[in-house]
């Protein structure tokens, strides 16, 4: 009797998933829809060789399963830390620049503390560290300078939901990985998603005899008394073996659509990511903005990229005009790293829009289906459970969905949980 493990989609948690199958003799097979594999975390190659991320992409050296995961592919030295000396932070309004540490621990040092730090700030924190009801980060921390300076920056980037929604306890969550001794530091991709997580995670597949196979979207699932027997496929259908088990790791909109009534979450907050293709520095180079539209832009040997999070307010707007207002900002504080940028000289850019690039992440229980919800099929996704959504959180759906389907042998399918999967130690 056959036991594969079919496993449609091709991002993170998918490419997880068959890692966690594989990793102990388990025969997987990865069908992804789109072109290539990565998901919402790949690199564009268009014609021109313009070559770049679809948005910059950070970890923190808290996030240990994606770290495990790296080293399992034999990836972990190409993920650097750009700036080890605290994170240059740009102030657009005033133009100057100071430097602040991630790591809590570090604003011990006046000279990586963010501005406008004080006791109650931090006594504001710890509430919001260990509140044991949800609400809206900005309504925990207040109208303070800190908000400006910390809060709202560190909320978008981890949660892409402005402070004013965004869920203290998604938050507290991140906080409190940073604090761990070592958890603070900040890491990119050295030369590019694809080349750095997804072909070596590619590749460690190939190598245990599992495949990926690019341009298979799943259209339906064939079932019969609770189990999948088959999959629909763009152009051919895929009949299961009686021991054969599928992971759907998958967006969920596209989980509503294959498996219609389950409850998923359905608002989502966009990403808008603006490349400039100008020299830049020969290693990674990383900076945050306040008091401006752009919120962060990484440096590469051969071009800026910019990051906008919870981009609600522009990502319907002209990609031109977004290109040149970031540009004018961003100008000055590329000219102070050494870059030559001339606001007045706009180089070449291109706009990613990712419409849904994560779940809104509010302070409110969002719809969670089970995660078994046939007997031989688990569900995995970064949006999953309620921890951020992010590499990490698919990384661990991943490996869970693929731990579940183990032990879940002639298991009935699971009833929907009352309260969003914890996730925090499972997995
Ligand atoms: C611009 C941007 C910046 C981000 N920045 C960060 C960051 O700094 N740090 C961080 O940790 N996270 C970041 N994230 C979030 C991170 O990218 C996601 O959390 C992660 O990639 C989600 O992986 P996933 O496998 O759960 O989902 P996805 O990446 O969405 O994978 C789902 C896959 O399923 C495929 N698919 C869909 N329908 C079908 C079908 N019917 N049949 C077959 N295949 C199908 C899709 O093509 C896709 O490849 C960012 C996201 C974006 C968009």
């Amino acid at each position: 009797m056959t036991r594969r493990t079919h496993i449609v989609g091709g991002g993170i948690a998918g490419l997880s998933a068959a890692l966690t199958v594989t990793a102990d003799g388990g025969e997987a097979v990865v069908y992804e829809a789109a072109p290539q594999p990565g998901g919402r975390c790949r690199t564009l190659q268009p014609a021109d060789g313009f070559i770049h991320d679809n948005g910059t992409h950070v970890l923190f050296t808290a996030n240990g399963r994606t770290l495990d995961l790296l080293r399992t592919i034999g990836a972990r030295d190409r993920w650097i830390e750009p700036e080890p000396n605290g994170l240059p932070l740009y102030d657009g309004r005033t133009r100057e620049m100071h430097h602040v540490g991630l790591s809590p621990w570090s604003w011990l040092f006046p000279s990586r503390r963010p501005r406008g730090l004080t006791l109650p700030d931090l006594a504001r924190i710890l509430r919001l560290v260990f509140a044991a009801k949800d609400s809206p980060v900005a309504s925990i921390i207040g109208a303070r300078p800190i908000m400006d300076s910390l809060i709202e920056p560190l909320t978008v980037a981890v949660l892409n939901t402005p402070a004013t929604q965004a869920s203290s306890q998604r938050l507290a969550y991140a906080l409190r990985q940073l604090v761990r001794p070592g958890g603070g530091h900040l890491l990119v991709a050295k030369n590019g998603l694809s080349e750095d997580l997804i072909e070596p995670a590619v590749a460690t597949l190939a190598a245990r005899g599992a495949s990926v196979l690019p341009g298979q979207r799943l259209r339906m699932l064939l079932t019969s008394h609770e189990r999948v027997i088959g999959l629909a496929l763009a152009d051919r259908t895929v009949m299961l073996g009686p021991g054969d088990r599928v992971i759907l790791a998958l967006p969920p909109y596209e989980v509503e659509r294959l498996l219609p009534g389950l409850p998923v979450p359905t608002s989502f907050e966009p990403i808008l990511n603006v490349h400039y293709r100008i020299p830049g520095s020969a290693n990674p180079r990383f900076i945050g903005f306040t008091g401006m539209l752009a919120q962060w832009a990484l440096i590469r040997p051969t071009h800026v990229s910019v990051t906008v999070s919870a981009a609600d307010a522009v990502v319907d707007h002209s990609a031109a005009d977004v290109a040149t207002r970031i540009w004018r900002e961003i100008a000055p504080a590329l000219r102070d790293l050494g870059l030559e940028a001339s606001g007045d000289c706009q180089p070449e850019s291109r706009v990613v829009k990712e419409k849904r690039a994560t779940i809104r992440q509010a302070a409110e229980i969002l719809p969670q289906p089970p995660l078994l919800p046939l007997a031989n099929l688990a569900l995995a996704g970064d949006w999953l459970g309620s921890l951020p959504a992010t590499i990490e959180s698919a990384v661990m759906a991943g490996e869970h969905a693929a731990s579940l389907l183990r032990h879940a042998g002639c298991l009935r399918p699971s009833t929907p949980r009352a309260r969003p999967l914890k996730t925090e130690d499972a997995a």
